[in-house]
């Protein structure tokens, strides 16, 4: 049978680990968002998975928008270039903003997006990601809020892809390397 657990090296998070994870962030979010009803921004569709379970383990008022932007297609190198596909349904001025992210690597992305909201008069922008690559930062930029560290290797599942595939694996993993070349 076809398996998508076949193509990973090793798994790095299991859906146990995530789970517990996502609870004590959600908490922090609660505390430091409670009577604020920020609008919660998923950033598609790498951070889908992260996105519904994160506000599902929070407790406080919040809504929900979505933007999408172009991200590495079916390479796994960023080539610095960003660009808006999908904008959000609504005006930001005057709320807090949390943007939700699958992954900061390089920080190309979220330095983009945080410019771009930054332009539009909220009362604050800050950022909520699964994963932090620290090692391949390229511009000075940190996530207010992290899951996880990983290393610099391209990982996938829990929303995260490879050539589109992979993002319904509940756990995050390492692809094998075969599986780029081939
Ligand atoms: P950045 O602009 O920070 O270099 O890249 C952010 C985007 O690149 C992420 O939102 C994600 O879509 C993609 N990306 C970066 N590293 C990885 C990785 O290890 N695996 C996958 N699947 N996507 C990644």
């Amino acid at each position: 049978m076809e398996s998508m657990y076949n193509d990973l090296e090793k798994v790095l998070f299991t859906k146990e680990q995530i789970d517990a994870r996502i609870k004590e962030v959600a908490k922090e979010l609660d505390k430091d968002y409670e009577g604020k009803r920020p609008i919660m921004v998923s950033i598609l569709k790498g951070s889908i998975m992260f996105y519904a379970d994160l506000l599902r383990a929070m407790t406080i008022k919040t809504e929900m928008d979505f933007m999408a932007i172009s991200s590495y297609g079916n390479a796994t190198k960023s080539s610095g270039e960003v660009k808006m596909i999908k904008d959000l349904d609504r005006s930001i001025e005057g709320r807090h903003i949390v943007i939700v992210e699958d992954i900061v690597d390089t920080g190309y992305t979220l330095n983009y997006l945080k410019a771009t909201l930054k332009t539009r008069n909220p009362a604050s922008v800050k950022i909520c990601a699964l994963l932090n690559k620290q090692e391949r930062r390229v511009v000075d930029i940190a996530a207010d809020y992290t899951c996880f560290e990983v290393g610099d290797e391209f990982v996938v599942g829990y929303g995260l892809d490879y050539a589109q595939i992979y993002r319904n694996l509940p756990v995050i993993g390492v692809l094998k390397k075969e599986v780029y070349s081939s």
